[in-house]
């Protein structure tokens, strides 16, 4: 109890409030020492409990083993199987990559989803990067897209250009792809370039036509040159004879001549005709060209009144000789700059050219002579190949196709396409 205000004093016993006591309460047991026989029981059931616990975790502990035992064996299993797998895919994937045929799988809207090697080299020069691109873009109407809506298809080809710009067709055939349910799930088209295997189907057809047509022509045209010798002889008689100013006299040069043309087709068909065989001595490439050029710029000095037809030589071959028929190439040269210039000058045009370029490509020497006149339409390329097709007056119609057969006899083509400045642009390719 505080008392003084100004001195803090610690309180006592005495101090704290007097508490009743009372008498009634009972009194507090003493506690009694456990029974023997509740201690052993107790302790049988310890005993006991411990005996089901540890049985129990010892089972546990097998079945816990047996468990990780499947587990591993599953695990191994699984892993055998993903490498069986992994080894399938790799498999399958390197057959896909060594086919030299194309395989493409497009899905239900007619996106690429599988495209091999072969496929994106072939399909290089159209579809750049194959996988994920549109089908139906590249190719609408691709027998492979109507797959999807069902409608079959046999065997078709493809028209497409090549990495090198030049066409090339491939042949293809096409197959639902099926899910495991057995719904279509898209399409799988193979193809293979067949573009060189239809150039020699066409030789092949090409020399057979031309075998028995020359057997033909041969003998036809023996039988014309010589009563055609004999005319030419007594007309020129006539002409000799006759007055100048004898209408006879004009008759008679007509029939000079018509029988000079008609000679110069028989001696071209029977050029033609001739059996030809190449000998190949070493020449320098640009040198053909250069010494065809200088001929028909001989030929156009005795022609005054012809309209000027600028000539002019790209020489991108070097100077290294290679093994040609010299002879012949130079033939074929003359014949298709000879065709450019008259071509040209058909068109009465007077800025008028013609451009030779000789390069090399890989194993091949290409000559490209490139003019400005008319061009050749597109319905006539394949046509003015073949013998006796001439749009000219005088014409034999026989220069391109003896230039074709060289240019194959050489191992190379004859070919013709739009020229960049304007005309016909003819591209001879030899080996
Ligand atoms: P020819 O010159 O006797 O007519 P060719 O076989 O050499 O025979 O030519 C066949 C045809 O090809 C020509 O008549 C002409 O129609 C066409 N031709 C050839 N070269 C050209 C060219 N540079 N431009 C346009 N047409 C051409």
């Amino acid at each position: 109890m505080i008392r003084n205000s100004n001195t803090l004093r610690i309180p006592t016993p005495s101090d704290l409030p007097h508490l009743p006591t009372s008498p009634n309460l009972p009194p507090v047991p003493e506690p009694q020492p456990p029974k023997l026989a509740e201690i052993e029981a107790a302790l049988r059931l310890f005993d006991e409990t411990t005996a089901a616990l540890s049985a129990r975790i010892n089972r546990l502990e097998q079945v816990l083993v047996q468990k990780q035992q499947e587990l591993v064996a599953t695990n191994h299993k699984l892993s055998e199987n993903v490498e069986a797998l992994d080894r399938t895919t790799a498999w399958l994937n390197l057959v896909m990559e060594s086919v030299a045929s194309g395989v493409v799988a497009i899905d239900r809207d007619g996106i690429v989803t599988t495209c091999n090697r072969a496929a994106e080299l072939l399909l290089s020069g159209m579809v750049p990067d194959p996988v994920g691109a549109d089908w139906r873009a590249t190719f609408p109407d691709s027998p492979l897209l109507a797959l999807l809506n069902g409608i079959p298809t046999g065997a078709y080809e493809h028209h497409i250009r090549g990495r090198d710009g030049r066409p090339r067709i491939l042949s293809a055939q096409a197959n639902p792809l099926l899910g495991p349910d057995g719904a279509l799930i898209g399409a799988v088209e193979v193809f293979e370039d067949v573009t060189e295997v239809r150039r020699l189907q066409e030789s092949v057809e090409r020399a057979d036509r031309l075998k028995q047509l020359g057997e033909m022509a041969a003998g036809v045209a023996h039988e014309i040159r010589n009563p055609l010798n004999g005319i030419e002889g007594f007309a020129s008689l006539l002409v000799r004879d006759l007055p100048s100013d004898d209408k006879r006299h004009t008759f008679a040069n007509h029939i000079v001549e018509g029988v000079r043309t008609l000679n110069r087709t028989v001696s071209a068909l029977l050029e033609f005709t001739n059996p030809r065989r190449i000998e190949r001595r070493p020449a320098v490439p640009g040198d053909l060209a250069r010494s065809c050029l200088e001929l028909t710029k001989a030929g156009e000095a005795v022609q005054p009144d012809e309209i000027r037809v600028a000539l002019t030589l790209h020489d991108h071959a070097g100077t290294t000789a290679v093994p040609l028929d010299g002879m012949q190439l130079k033939q074929v040269l003359l014949n298709l700059v000879q065709n450019a210039i008259q071509a040209v000058q058909g068109t009465g045009r007077t800025n008028g050219q013609v451009v030779i370029t000789v390069s090399r490509e890989a194993d091949h020497l290409i000559y490209t002579i490139d003019d400005n006149g008319p061009g050749v339409p597109k319905d006539e390329r394949q046509r003015i190949f073949t013998p006796f097709f001439t749009t000219k007056d005088h014409g034999t119609g026989l220069g391109l196709a003896i230039a074709h057969t060289i240019a194959a006899l050489h191992g190379g083509s004859l070919s013709v396409e739009d020229a960049p400045i304007g005309g016909a642009r003819f591209i001879l390719r030899v080996r």
